[in-house]
Parts: structure tokens; sequence; C-alpha cells
């Protein structure tokens, strides 16, 4: 039997990378998906590989930090599928998107910090907010947030992405506290070094560097995370709240 038969599943920032990945697999494993991103033609262009391969999805335009394209896109879901059963909150952004690269505290511009912790953390939070509350007023559900390496241990140069996927843990970890008793758990991954569009540009630069990091001598791949995500968001993992499951090749281990 497929691991998310029938259930409505929503993945943010469904349009690339390991949010992509995980939208295919979970409808593989029999969810109806609801990708949202911010980028409208990478939403449609994942719905059209769940279609492709027979599977159900729609697509949303949703920025995760606007309150009102949340509002919307959590209602989308709840009127296309008639629930929200699990919640992947996997939109994010790294250091280079909002010029906060390779900085340390003294030198990152406030916007950038404010960015980073906008998407990151303040994003997951809103996501969480209408996701919960729809979950509980239908008696339970799954959330998985995302955080990374960078959740657990400082990497240089990157402050305010360590502290807002450190917030991540530290959010999960509380919001599984509090809505345990109401039947919705609450888990993060944390992924290593994975191959997508936003490390390209790291692995360009000291890809050689990084994978002396790494125990396994390789990146991951999207699916490795996405699989991890399937497994947290089924009936399999049915005791599983608060924790963070760590996909890393071994990075954090040493
Ligand atoms: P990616 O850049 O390939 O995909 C991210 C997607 O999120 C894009 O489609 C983008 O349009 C969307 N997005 C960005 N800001 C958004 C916003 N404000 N609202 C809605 N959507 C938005 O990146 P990825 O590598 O697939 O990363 C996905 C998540 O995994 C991120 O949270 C990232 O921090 C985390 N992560 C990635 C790695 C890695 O090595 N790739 C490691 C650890 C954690």
């Amino acid at each position: 039997t497929r691991l998310l038969e029938g259930k409505s599943a929503l993945v943010t920032g469904g349009g690339s990378g390991i949010g992509r990945a995980t939208s295919i697999v979970m409808a593989r494993e029999g969810a109806f998906i609801t990708v949202a991103d911010l980028s409208g033609p990478a939403a449609d262009e994942t719905i059209e590989l769940i279609r492709a391969a027979g599977g159900e999805a729609q697509a949303v335009v949703a920025d995760v930090t606007k309150p009102d394209e949340v509002t919307a896109m959590v209602a989308a879901v709840v009127t296309t599928y008639g629930r929200l059963d699990c919640a992947y909150n996997n939109a994010g952004v790294a250091a280079v998107h909002v010029g906060a690269g390779g900085q340390r505290v003294g030198d990152i511009s406030q916007q950038a910090w404010d960015r980073m912790l906008a998407v990151n953390l303040t994003g997951v939070w809103l996501c969480m907010k209408h996701e919960l509350a729809a979950m509980e007023g239908q008696g339970g559900g799954v959330i998985v947030n995302t955080s990374s390496i960078a959740g657990l241990v400082g990497l240089p140069g990157s402050n305010a992405y360590v502290a807002a996927k450190h917030g991540v843990i530290g959010l999960t970890r509380a919001a599984a506290i509090d809505h345990a008793a109401t039947g919705v758990r609450v888990n993060a991954v944390c992924p290593g070094y994975i191959e997508t569009p936003m490390v390209a540009e790291a692995m360009a630069r000291r890809g050689d560097q990084i994978l002396a990091t790494v125990p396994m001598r390789r990146l991951g791949i999207a699916d490795d995370i996405a699989e991890a995500v399937v497994w947290l968001c089924s009936d399999r993992s049915g005791f599983v709240t608060g924790t963070t499951l760590t996909v890393d090749g071994g990075y954090t281990a040493g």
C-alpha cells in the first residue's frame, strides 16, 4: 500500500529542488498535492510532472512572508481537496539570495538579516499558524518544517541562515508539545548539502572543500530528503513528534 494514500498535502517552495522532488514522491505515494511557490511557472512545471506520472496536483502562487497569500494558500488546499493532512514547510532562501553571503555579524546588512529571518523562520511560523488551524478543525495532521545542518551547528559566514534554521528547530519543538494532544504532529528535517539550484553556486566555487566535510563524500539528492519527509508525514511515524530527522551523509556525526 502507498504511504500517503488519499491524503491532501501542501508543499511550500514546491517549484524547485527539494520541494519539487518531495511533491513528486508524495504524489507517487498517493497524496493530492498543492504545490505553492513564489514563482507560478515553477509551481506549474511541478504539477505538470506530477500529472504526467498520473498524480493529482494543483499549483498556487504564494509568498510565505505575505499573510494574505498564506491565508489564501491554505484556503485553496481545503477548497480543492476538502482537508489538509500533511504540510511541508520547505520554502527557503540561501544567503546568496538575500545578499548575506560570507559575512560575519558585524558585516551583514540589517536588510539582509531581516529578509533571511522573514522567509526562513517567520515564513514557517506564518504557514504553521494557518495549517494548524485547518488541521485542528479536522482532528489532526502532520507538519514537517525545513531546518538544515545549519540548524544544528554553525557554518562559517552564515550567521543569519544559521540563526533562522536553529529557530525552526525551536519553533518545531515548541509547537509539537503545544499541539500534540490535538492529534497534530510537528517535526523538522535537517538536510545536509543537497544537489539543488540553491547550492550550485557554492559547489562551483568550493565544491572540493564542501565534499571534504561530508563523510559520504557526495552531495545528497533531493529524493533523499523527499523519502524522509514522506515517512514523517505517514502513519508509520505515528509516535514521532517534536524531533529532527537529519539527512546529511554524516556531516553532523563527527
Ligand atoms: P531551491 O532554491 O532549489 O528551491 C527553493 C524554492 O523556494 C524555490 O522554488 C523558490 O521560488 C521558493 N521560495 C523562495 N522564497 C519563497 C517565498 N518567500 N515564498 C514561497 N516560495 C519561496 O532550494 P532547495 O535547495 O530545494 O531548498 C529547499 C529548502 O531546503 C530551503 O528551506 C533550504 O534552506 C533547505 N535546505 C537546503 C539544503 C541544500 O543543500 N540544498 C540544505 C539544507 C536545507
